[in-house]
Parts: C-alpha cells; sequence; structure tokens
C-alpha cells in the first residue's frame, strides 16, 4: 500500500445525500463501509468531518448573528456529523474514537495527539470533530492541521466531483481533469481546492491532497489500492 495513514475529510453537505438538510442514513452507512474496507487493508484511517448540513457560522453571520457565535454553533454541528459517523461505523462493526477539539468530556474524548496515534495504531477509526475549535477557520483546516499533527501521509478530500478541473466541470462542459498539479500551479490557475489557509498549511508541510469523488461506490478503494483516481495535488 501505498499510504499507511490517511486522513479523509468529508463535508457535512455530503452527508446530506439527496436531501436539503441533515444526515441521510443510507449515504452514513454506504461511507462507513467505505471506511471499513479501507480498515481492513491495514491502513490507519482519521476522518475530519464538516458541518455545512446543519450550520456554517458564515451563513448565521450573513443573517446578522454574531459570526464569532455562529462558528460555535458550526463547530457543534460537526460534533453531531462525527457521533453520527462513528455510529454508523460501529454499527459495521468498526472501533473508533471520537475526539472533539472542544471539550464535551461526557460525548467525546478530548484531542490528544498522542492518544489519536495510539488509537490509529490499534486500527481504530479517529473522528476529528469541532474543527480547529477557533471560530474564523473551516473544517478544511482542522483536516490540514490534523493530518500534519498525526502525521498522515496524504490527505483525501471526498466531495461530489472527481478531482480538480479547468474550470467548474458543473458550469463548462469544456472543462479537463488534472490527474497531477502542483501548489504552485494551483495557486497560479487561481483554481479552488480548499480554503486559503488550509491549502497553505498542506503546502508549507509538503502534505499532499487528493480530490475525488467519495459518492462513487468503491472509489476510496481503488484510489488506496493505486488506480488513478481524482487529482492529487503535490
Ligand atoms: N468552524 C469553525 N472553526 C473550525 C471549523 C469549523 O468555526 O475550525 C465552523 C464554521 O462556522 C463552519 C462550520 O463550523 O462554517 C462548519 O464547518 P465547514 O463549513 O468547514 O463544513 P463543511 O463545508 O466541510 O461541511
Amino acid at each position: 500500500m501505498k499510504y499507511n495513514r490517511i486522513l479523509l475529510k468529508l463535508s457535512g453537505e455530503a452527508l446530506m445525500g439527496t436531501r436539503q438538510y441533515g444526515i441521510d442514513p443510507v449515504r452514513l452507512a454506504e461511507y462507513a463501509e467505505e471506511i471499513k474496507k479501507v480498515t481492513e487493508l491495514g491502513i490507519q484511517v482519521a476522518i475530519v468531518i464538516g458541518g455545512g448540513n446543519i450550520f456554517r457560522g458564515v451563513a448565521g453571520a450573513s443573517n446578522g448573528m454574531d459570526r464569532v457565535q455562529g462558528d460555535h454553533m458550526g463547530m457543534l454541528a460537526t460534533v453531531i456529523n462525527g457521533l453520527a459517523l462513528q455510529s454508523a461505523l460501529e454499527d459495521a462493526d468498526v472501533q473508533t474514537r471520537l475526539q472533539t477539539a472542544i471539550k464535551i468530556n461526557e460525548v467525546a474524548e478530548p484531542f490528544i495527539r498522542r492518544r489519536a496515534i495510539r488509537h490509529l495504531e490499534k486500527g481504530r477509526v479517529v473522528i476529528f470533530g469541532g474543527g480547529t475549535g477557533n471560530p474564523y477557520f473551516t473544517t478544511d483546516s482542522a483536516a490540514v492541521l490534523r493530518a500534519i499533527e498525526i502525521e498522515a501521509d496524504v490527505i483525501l478530500k471526498g466531495t461530489r466531483v472527481d478531482g480538480i478541473y479547468t474550470a467548474d466541470p458543473e458550469k463548462d462542459t469544456s472543462a479537463t481533469k488534472f490527474d497531477h498539479i502542483t501548489f504552485e500551479d494551483v495557486l497560479k490557475k487561481g483554481l479552488k481546492v480548499m480554503d486559503t489557509t488550509a491549502f497553505t498549511l498542506s503546502q508549507e508541510n509538503e502534505l499532499p491532497i487528493i480530490v475525488f469523488d467519495m459518492n462513487t461506490q468503491g472509489n476510496l478503494l481503488k484510489l488506496l489500492k493505486g488506480e488513478n483516481i481524482g487529482t492529487t495535488v503535490q
């Protein structure tokens, strides 16, 4: 296997499935099965999950809410998603731990780096909830930060599209996909992979990002087995 330890970033919106809001249990169960297959290969899996299916701080602020208050709500939304994913993984007989950046000790462990690594070494899937624990950040930044901290080999960003394109493929039919692209070229071409803070953190720490379509069943496994899936930023 090319990768021993991965950090999978899932957006909150991905959990909605066909719904307009919240969590689709069918989608959740599908994800759990995909993740289970990866652990069966002996790959260590950490997950950062977003909260956009429930609440985004920016959306709150645009409706007149205090931004920090909204971001706190957003971070709690990621914990809700983390609990849902944990439950789905346990239903699929996968051992998990949820660690949060904001302490909610009755519900989840606090984030402790060494402990997270120990869980991974024991084959448990570690879900990181609560983003970075700070307002004005995103879960993409949390994903990169945690990946660096736990020394993951790569970040896998599961999205709706199957990689990075020359233009938005949902708007421009002539857009073509990159298999590989450098961090510099992403910036030069003004392509959107992650928010700037997250992207720069990844670049500075030479942490590769693979953007791929998580909604096509089997894709995650194929990618990890070395098939040419998604776009690698390196
Ligand atoms: N958030 C935050 N700090 C963080 C991570 C997330 O304040 O470190 C808040 C922020 O309000 C954000 C929300 O949590 O809008 C949900 O996260 P995000 O938008 O990254 O989720 P995704 O788009 O991946 O579903």
